[in-house]
């Protein structure tokens, strides 16, 4: 057993503190990682606050994972020592289940959550990326394209599949004409991979607080839903809508942005069920769907995809220490875009 230290969750109610814990030896098909950064979810909060009712404690968050390989097993084939690697929101899956779907994973019973869950032989439990080492199958090891740098590409591992799919599995390309709703730590990262895809790119964000920075980032237009003239002026315009906000919003005004056979994607999760009306969606053919990460064969597609288009997060550096203030100020959306830490900080 290696001990790792880390930064960990011990209720509901309690700031993040420092935690030393065990990781597993590794076995044949294990990478051990050191992790150099991690990204900061809006869910590692819901989660070591219990906001979803399913945490378990000590939790060690964190899931958007990028470091180096120190060590790997004898049958590993695909990663050496000294790679640049990185671990996204599963470790783990139904592995031999005859139902495993390589395309869809995410989607599957047997998930191994990165952190807050148990490895598949349901004792020991997992821990994320707010530390200094992982071991993980070799099958759920990412590779990092080597022109990326490695802290801005954290949070691809999370934000940045959690959009790239649905813009995959909605066709967003040339003659697209694509809404990110939103602009955000998930929402910015939207912007980047749909302009990159092709598609023409409308921010769709409260107010016009970030328009700069939503134009530099790729977007062709954008728009404050504060101002109803928004919605008059957009009604029937787009294709495809991703909707990255967990606030109650008016999803019946949002559907009608939307052209004939247009869909509405959800990937964040309002706490309250929303009303839709049937007239939202019947008289224009349009769906309203959700979305959720990605596959391992997809994520990375994407990171690929990255390296090949040198997108990565626009990010804000934090030590460790910082982790309990970053999290009140990711809850006021005061965070251009996203919250990297630099696990190097552990160890000062
Ligand atoms: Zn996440």
């Amino acid at each position: 057993m290696a001990i790792a230290r880390g930064y960990a969750a011990t209720d509901a109610s309690k700031p993040l503190t420092p935690f030393t814990f065990e990781r597993r030896e590794p076995n044949a098909d294990d990478v051990v990682i050191s992790i150099q950064y991690c990204g900061v979810c809006h869910s590692d909060i819901h989660q070591a606050r219990n906001e979803w009712g399913n945490s378990h404690y000590p939790m060690v968050p964190g899931h958007e994972i990028v470091g180096t390989v120190t060590a790997v097993g004898s049958s590993v084939t695909k990663f050496k020592i000294g790679d640049h690697v990185g671990v996204g929101c599963f470790v783990d899956s139904c592995v031999g289940c005859a139902a495993r779907d390589l395309d869809n994973e995410q989607y599957m019973p047997g998930l191994v959550q990165t952190y807050n869950d148990f490895e598949a032989a349901g004792k020991t439990p997992t821990y994320g990326g707010y530390s200094d080492s992982i071991v993980v199958k070799e099958g759920y090891v990412l590779s990092i394209p080597d022109n990326l740098p490695l802290d801005a590409a954290a949070p691809l591992l999370c934000a940045g599949i959690t959009l790239y799919s649905p813009l995959r599995h909605w066709n967003a390309g040339p003659g697209m004409k694509v809404a990110i709703l939103g602009m955000g730590g998930l929402g910015h990262m939207g912007v980047k991979l749909a302009h990159a895809m092709g598609a023409d790119v409308t921010v769709l964000s409260q107010s016009l607080s970030k328009k700069e920075d939503g134009l530099r980032l790729g977007a062709d237009h954008y728009y404050a839903t504060s101002d109803a003239e928004t919605f008059k002026a957009l009604a029937g315009t787009f294709d495809l809508i991703i909707c990255t906000v967990s606030a109650e919003i008016d999803w019946n005004a949002y559907l009608n942005l939307l052209k004939v056979n247009g869909s509405m994607v959800l990937v964040g999760v309002p706490e309250h069920s929303v009303p839709v009306h049937a007239f939202s969606l019947v008289p224009g053919r349009r769906s309203l769907a959700g979305s959720m990460i990605g596959s391992i064969k997809e994520t990375q597609e994407m990171l690929d995809f990255c390296g090949e288009h040198n997108i990565v997060s626009e990010i804000e550096k934090i030590n460790i220490s910082e982790i309990n203030e970053a999290y009140e100020r990711v809850l006021k959306s005061d965070v251009r875009y996203r919250f990297v830490i630099d696990i190097a900080s552990l160890k000062a």
